[in-house]
């Protein structure tokens, strides 16, 4: 009989957790979480991460095993445990940020040359990143190949839920607790997200089933429209792993069929940006597209503030930004937006985009927020061409006609008409005076004008194309 070590790590859950699983099924099991501090972690990710620990320890606890909790080096600590605790064997989901699992990759082989039996599985995605890949045995860079390519492969089957647990004993004052982690921030700014987010594996699988049952039917035609609140908003609890990939992968296809692969689709733009992150690591902050190594960024401060706090004077992308300070997300359609925005409206990098969404989102995930912010720069792969400019007043038009998600965001323009709420700037003086709305004083100025700044942004374009 073995005596295990399952790190866990981004996979808090019971149900299909083949690094737990195989280990329970093995034999002794010690359940490791290790807080390691260089690993990159937001501010409102460690908010989720803090209760998405804590109901994983409760579950673990109803299987019969113990979660042992540490901070620091995981080489380190692994080692010691080992030691400490006679363990013959390891096993763990696989991660692929590129720090990350090259680290990883060492961390297994030295293990093994020790002797341990060193397992390592897929738990994160439909299939292993290397696994759909062109005939030639290259990477795809576009997606609509790779997803039919995708389709081509057997998904393996979601493993059972881990019902019982035989425990490693180990002495309580050896591990931390959850709160030695200092995952919770001092100043307490975490109302929305409570009131938006229950960080749990049951919440998690409850959210998927109402979502299969109410909203699925209408995805395709809705999801676009950030106030019809049709997505499936599972982001989170696939970020950090309290829901198995496979899993809805697999009850989207024996329940809704055809009308489900709309959202399978979505569901496999996440499996390419891993693929993506794994083949081309450096695109994590080099343009994927070399052309965008000499683009002349403005980068200019005030102006990300006003970005940031959602203070640009442009409705759509003030909601945007301040649904995500306050709750942790943002509509797919309204990042594309506030993204455009940034990095061509305001010619600010996408690389300070990236790192302000890692901060604030509860589902930040480097593969997908890399892909997702080139995507909108124009420098990734299968990328929003550059000259393709969003422009914020029409996109809003379109995608929130009556105003309802910049009302609930933007409360300050709650009594504009719809017809102007998309550029109250440029609303009429009587219907201002009518709305009690001052530009300047009740809803700022815009930061920038779209016509000009889109002009800006396309000679410097051809400034890149020339070079
Ligand atoms: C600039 C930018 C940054 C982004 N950063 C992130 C990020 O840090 N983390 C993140 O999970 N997503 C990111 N996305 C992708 C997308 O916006 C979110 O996955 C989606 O909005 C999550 O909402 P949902 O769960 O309701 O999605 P649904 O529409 O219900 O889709 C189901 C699942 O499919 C996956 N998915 C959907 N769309 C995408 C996509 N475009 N790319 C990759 N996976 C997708 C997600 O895991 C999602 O939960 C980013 C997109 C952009 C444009």
């Amino acid at each position: 009989m073995m005596t295990s070590i399952v790190w866990i790590r981004k996979d808090l859950r019971l149900h299909d957790n083949p690094g737990l699983y195989h280990a329970a099924e093995a034999g002794k099991v010690l359940p490791v979480y290790i807080f390691d501090e260089d690993e990159k972690i937001g501010a409102a990710q460690k908010w989720f991460l803090h209760h998405a620990l804590e109901s994983f320890q409760k579950r673990l606890d109803s299987a019969g095993g113990k979660l042992f909790i540490a901070k620091g080096n995981p080489e380190k600590i692994l080692n010691h445990l080992i030691k400490e605790y006679e363990i013959t064997s390891i096993h763990w989901n696989r991660q692929y940020e590129p720090s990350v699992f090259n680290r990883d990759r060492e961390i297994g082989e030295a293990l093994h040359d020790q002797g341990l039996d060193v397992n390592t599985y897929e738990g994160r995605l439909l299939l292993p990143p290397w696994d759909v890949k062109k005939k030639d045995g290259e990477p795809y860079k576009v997606f609509t190949p790779f997803y039919k390519a995708l389709q081509k492969h057997e998904v393996p089957q979601a493993l059972p839920s881990v019902k019982k647990v035989d425990p490693v004993s180990f002495k309580k004052k050896d591990s931390l607790s959850l709160d030695d982690l200092e995952l919770l921030p001092e100043i307490d700014w975490t109302g929305g997200m409570e009131k938006r987010w229950t960080p749990s594996e049951e919440a998690a699988v409850r959210r998927f089933q109402a979502f299969m049952d109410k909203k699925l039917k209408v995805y395709k035609k809705e999801r676009d429209f950030p106030a019809a609140e049709v997505s499936s908003a599972l982001s989170p609890y696939f970020a950090l792993g309290l829901l198995s990939a496979r899993s809805v992968y697999h009850s989207i296809k024996k329940n809704a069929e055809a009308a489900g692969e709309p959202f399978i689709r979505q569901l496999v733009w996440r499996d390419f940006a891993y693929s993506l992150i794994t083949h081309f690591p450096e695109t994590e902050t080099d343009p994927m597209n070399d052309q965008f190594k000499d683009f002349k960024w403005m980068n200019e401060k005030n102006q990300f503030a006003a970005w940031k706090k959602g203070k640009t004077g442009f409705p759509i992308v003030d909601a945007g930004m301040r649904e995500l300070w306050s709750t942790g997300y943002m509509h797919n359609r309204v990042r594309m937006i506030v993204g455009s925005f940034l990095t061509k409206d305001l010619l600010i990098h996408w690389r300070e985009g990236a790192d302000w969404f890692d901060d604030t989102l509860v589902d930040a995930d480097v593969a997908n927020n890399v892909m997702g912010w080139q995507w909108v720069a124009g420098s990734g792969a299968d990328a929003s061409p550059f000259f393709r400019i969003f422009n914020p007043t029409t996109q809003s038009e379109k995608f929130d006609p009556d105003g309802d998600y910049i009302k609930k965001w933007v409360p300050e323009l709650k009594t504009m008409p719809a017809k102007h709420i998309h550029d109250p700037s440029g609303a009429p003086d009587d219907v201002l005076e009518e709305a009690g709305i001052v530009i300047g004083e009740d809803y700022p100025e815009p930061v920038v004008d779209h016509k000009a700044a889109r002009q800006r942004a396309l000679d410097r374009y051809d400034d890149v194309k020339k070079s």
